[in-house]
């Protein structure tokens, strides 16, 4: 047998169509772009995730604990997060193709191209360029002159028509009321869930009697107007993020930071993410957030490149201390054994459960051929499959159809199932291999004698006769010891 990994990004976006886990949203409408729905086995997928991370946080450690607050906040967040001011990103038109682009990512790319043709001098010193701007005429004026100078041209239309640098606010706006028309009305849908935590940490606080250190684990929507937004879920305008902040006093910081970073990074492969496909990438000092005294982004090889599927950051004190400035609120935590006070500084692990959930399909993939035949196949974590055994009748006859519903009735309780009789049996696994589904159960006429059925396993297609009453427990072993390969 001969398997093949993935190769393009295009047949994952096929294959979530054609089996129902990813839909482009409104599609009857020709589609609305960067938007995306999940489709029944999408959401099942979506779900498992969200839960293993879930109780990754909540249940494995006694000091974190849940919230779910609300998408929209009181504007006045957004002024003291910094994200009013500082959430741009710097834009320029091509004027011939009317296509926006990152003025900073088309000097990236240009600086990439330099190095494929050996000028690595001229290449550093455009970086250098690059990491400095805004310290000479301003950020966009600055990253202008270097387009304009080195005639960088437009990567679709190949023109060098460009508009100014502008600076595009990536936050949603609308109005709240009925009757509010105004700019003074203007509310945000939250362009990350963290400030949702921030607001709430004095609740937390007094409520859930935790004491620094401790965490706040949330799961919700975040929209950024993202401008270069076309690759599929990896970059949407409407998104779901899994968040936890960390509240540690302040000199313990730094270990702790390393700690997160380390359990996340076993997170990923625990879900069943090979290892080779994973990578810690450390931002540079000079390129550190606002907020953040250290950060790092646990990168995966999709087909698109290594590109961030986390964030991990330590955001100091910034974020409390901003809203103890703006509300006017104490944020500061009393540590009575050491009686003192001061305000805890934050680890924030947070990860994209829609980039999660590409990278989980992107992992699982393989084509293979089996004996002349060729099978897609998605090997996931049977913890994450959306269905957990799919259940046959080998034909469709009323004493094997008896079993094979009791079967489904009995197993049902505990895991997701699917009963097929439609197709011959082959046709049936390979649907079922589609899907990510680990276990097939067939029963046929020999097993009607001895109570037994053909238990077929997706991941080497092995098949084991097995009696009706042990299927749960062989079931449940399976998924226990179960490796990526
Ligand atoms: P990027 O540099 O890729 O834009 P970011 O550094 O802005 O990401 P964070 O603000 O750190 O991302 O957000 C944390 C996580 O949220 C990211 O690691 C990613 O998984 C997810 N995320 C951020 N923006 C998007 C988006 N537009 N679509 C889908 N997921 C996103």
């Amino acid at each position: 047998m001969s398997a093949k990994n993935l190769d393009s990004l295009d047949k994952i976006v096929s294959l979530s169509k054609a089996r129902g886990f990813i839909y482009q949203s409104s599609e009857i409408y020709g589609g609305l772009s960067a938007v995306y729905d999940y489709g029944p086995l999408g959401v099942e997928l979506k779900r498992n995730i969200e839960e293993l991370w879930w109780k990754s946080m909540t249940q494995v450690h006694d000091n974190i604990v849940g919230i779910d607050a609300a998408i929209f906040m009181h504007p006045k967040v957004w002024e003291a997060s910094g994200h009013v001011d500082g959430f741009n990103d710097p834009m320029i038109d091509d004027k011939q193709s009317k296509k926006r682009y990152r003025a900073d990512m088309i000097i990236e790319e240009h600086i990439l191209k330099l190095r494929e043709k050996g000028k690595e001098d001229k290449a550093d010193e455009l970086q250098q360029e690059l990491d400095t701007t805004g310290t000479r005429e301003g950020l966009c004026e600055d990253l202008h002159e270097i387009i304009m100078r080195e005639e960088i041209r437009a990567p679709e239309s190949g023109a060098f028509d460009w508009t100014e640098v502008r600076q595009f606010n990536l936050m949603f706006k609308t109005h709240y009321g009925a009757t509010s028309s105004n700019d003074e009305d203007a509310i945000y849908l939250r362009p990350e869930t963290a400030q949702g935590i921030f607001v709430n940490y004095k609740n937390v606080m007094d409520t859930a009697r935790v004491q620094v250190p401790f965490g706040i684990a949330q799961i919700g929507k975040a929209f950024r107007n993202e401008v270069v937004a076309r690759q599929f879920v990896f970059r949407m305008r409407e998104f779901e993020q899994m968040e936890m902040q960390y509240f540690v006093e302040p000199e313990t910081d730094g270990e702790s930071y390393d700690e997160w970073l380390e359990k996340r990074l076993e997170w990923h492969k625990e879900i069943g993410i090979r290892e080779e496909n994973l990578r810690v990438a450390d931002h540079p000092e000079d390129k550190l957030a606002h907020y953040a005294r250290s950060a790092a982004d646990i990168e995966y090889h999709y087909p698109i490149g290594w590109q961030e599927v986390e964030g991990i950051h330590n955001r100091t004190d910034f974020d409390l201390g901003r809203h103890q400035e703006y509300s006017g609120k104490k944020m500061e935590y009393y540590d009575q054994k050491e009686q003192k006070r001061y305000i805890p500084y934050v680890i924030e692990t947070s990860v994209g459960l829609d980039r999660t959930t590409l990278m989980v399909l992107c992992d699982a993939y393989r084509e293979e051929e089996v004996d002349g035949d060729s099978r897609t196949v998605l090997k996931l974590h049977p913890k994450l499959a959306p269905t957990k055994v799919g259940i046959f009748p080998l034909v469709k006859k009323p004493e094997l159809k008896k079993v094979a519903r009791k079967i489904e009735e009995n197993l049902k309780q505990d895991f997701t199932v699917r009963y097929d009789e439609s197709g011959s049996i082959g046709k049936r696994y390979r649907r079922q291999d589609e899907a990510g589904t680990p276990f097939c159960v067939t029963v046929d006429f020999d097993g009607l004698d001895d109570d037994t059925v053909t238990i077929r396993y997706r991941d080497d297609m092995k098949q084991e006769r097995v009696k009706v009453d042990q299927l749960e427990t062989v079931i449940r072993n399976r998924m226990k010891s179960w490796k990526p390969e």
